[in-house]
């Protein structure tokens, strides 16, 4: 069956083959470890598990690149503020590098308890900086960048068509509306390769313009081309990478190579809190580990996310996790009343059932139509292992671990007892035990025990 992919570049819904034979090569940006990943973050995370699952279900091989971003990425996304790594070993008072270990090793147990099926190659930016060095100079003999007194750019107006991803049109920009005016700069859209360390700057490694620090965009041009070529299939990313982060990969490899880089450019749309934006000021950054900590399973966030197509905005909420959770038990319980059952279904209901779904994930990953599939299998009348069967199929594409015992809690917990749970794991964090166990006994009187976990804690009705 053929395969269609919403594509940035062409802005349409494209048929995807791979340029290669059987195998399919994709990059994704991955996160800048500096911080924990939000579910925001996690969203673009489970839609790329989406994207490699309903590949690997059509068959094909796969060489997927993900980078960890631990050098280069500045606060503004842009050419200035401070880098986000070096920001945070202040704040933290640690080195760098054991930010980067730190948030890149939570970082992947978010993609264990979400099922999230790892990229073949997880590369890092600063094993590469000897490779970016050179991709920079290719750049400079080629006539696509210059130096200044503070960094290397790339020059922008040297190609015909900058901003071909997200269409934004040079001429109509002003110098100075969104980036700062820097009079060394030959247009205000180039954008900074190669930076010249300052004195006490702590990232920094000898190169042939002195003591510098790779910019955020070149780490991808330079890990995609080394492990998946000149040009491969697909490229991923959330939404808001496609306007700078991307337009300038793309920058760089026509400078390069004079080729865009992927066939296809593959974006997910950002997750909303309660409607909004995710902001610290509005504390509501949520992580996965809020999820599990308010006793629902992580795999329910990956059941919300279901629910809405990858391109369009998902609204999360407590209420929505929670009915994620319930559908989740029902799915499970579906499995197992299915595989207990000995109806005999008809070979041509079963191949009906799978085509609706793979046409609904070939058809640019729609996600809530499959789910219309399984829902229409789990609510067979005819408890049948061959139906049991079909859902462990499909459990290859949603990854959410169906053959799991439902836990039998997954209760509503109303607020008054989400509350007394939060302020016990703030006295968790503080060491404070004596609190700790004072709001374990008011739980308990009010009906409720609280077993803490390696991962959290776990939530029971008495
Ligand atoms: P970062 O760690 O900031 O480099 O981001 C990692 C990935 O998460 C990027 O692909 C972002 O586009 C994506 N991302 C960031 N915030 C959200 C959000 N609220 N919803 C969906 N994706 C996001
Ligand atoms: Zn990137």
């Amino acid at each position: 069956m053929n395969i269609y992919f919403y594509n940035t570049l062409t802005k349409t819904k494209d048929e995807f083959r791979p340029l290669n034979g059987n195998e399919v090569r994709i990059y994704t940006c991955g996160p800048t470890v500096y911080k924990d990943a939000t579910i925001g973050n996690m969203k673009s995370y489970v839609f790329m598990d989406t994207l490699r699952r309903v590949l690997k279900y059509n068959g094909y091989k796969l060489k997927h690149a993900m980078n960890i971003t631990d050098v280069g990425h500045l606060v503004s996304d842009g050419d200035d503020g401070e880098d986000k790594m070096i920001k945070a070993a202040k704040e933290e008072k640690k080195t760098p590098l054991e930010i980067a270990e730190f948030y890149t090793k939570r970082f992947l147990k978010d993609f264990d308890r979400l099922n999230i099926d790892k990229p073949e190659i997880i590369c890092k930016a600063t094993d590469h900086i000897k490779e970016m060095e050179e991709f920079v100079q290719k750049l400079l003999n080629n006539g696509y960048a210059y130096e200044t007194s503070t960094a290397i750019y790339f020059d922008v107006s040297k190609l015909d068509n900058y901003g071909i991803l997200s269409g934004v049109d040079l001429r109509n920009q002003k110098a100075g509306a969104r980036v700062e005016i820097d009079e060394e700069k030959r247009n205000p859209y180039d954008f900074a390769l190669w930076i010249k360390a300052p004195e006490n700057h702590i990232m920094k490694w000898k190169s042939q313009w002195g003591l510098c620090y790779p910019g955020w965009h070149i780490e991808c041009s330079t890990m995609s081309n080394k492990y998946l070529g000149e040009v491969f299939d697909i490229h991923t990313g959330g939404i808001d990478l496609v306007p700078t982060h991307h337009e300038n990969e793309i920058a760089q490899s026509k400078g390069c190579t004079g080729k865009i880089p992927a066939a296809f450019w593959m974006h997910c749309e950002f997750l909303l809190i309660n409607g909004g934006k995710m902001s610290k000021s509005l504390g509501n950054t949520y992580l996965v580990q809020d999820i599990i900590d308010k006793g629902y399973d992580a795999l329910a966030f990956k059941m919300l996310c279901f629910t809405s197509h990858y391109r369009n905005k998902l609204n999360f909420t407590w209420d929505a996790i929670s009915s994620s959770q319930n559908a989740l038990n029902r799915l499970r319980e579906g499995y197992k009343k299915h595989s207990e059952g000995n109806s005999k279904i008809d070979k041509s209901i079963i191949e009906e059932y799978k085509n609706k779904f793979l046409e609904a994930i070939n058809d640019d990953l729609n996600m809530p139509v499959a789910m219309s599939v399984v829902w229409d299998v789990v609510k067979n009348e005819n408890k049948s292992n061959q139906l049991a069967n079909l859902l462990l199929d499909f459990d290859k594409v949603l990854g959410v671990d169906i053959q799991k015992e439902n836990r039998e809690k997954n209760l509503e917990i109303p607020d008054e007892i989400n509350l007394l749970l939060e302020k016990r794991k703030q006295a968790r964090q503080n060491k404070d035990w004596a609190l700790s166990d004072q709001i374990r006994d008011e739980l308990k009187e009010k009906g409720y025990i609280v077993k803490d976990t390696k991962e959290g804690f776990n939530v029971e009705k008495i």
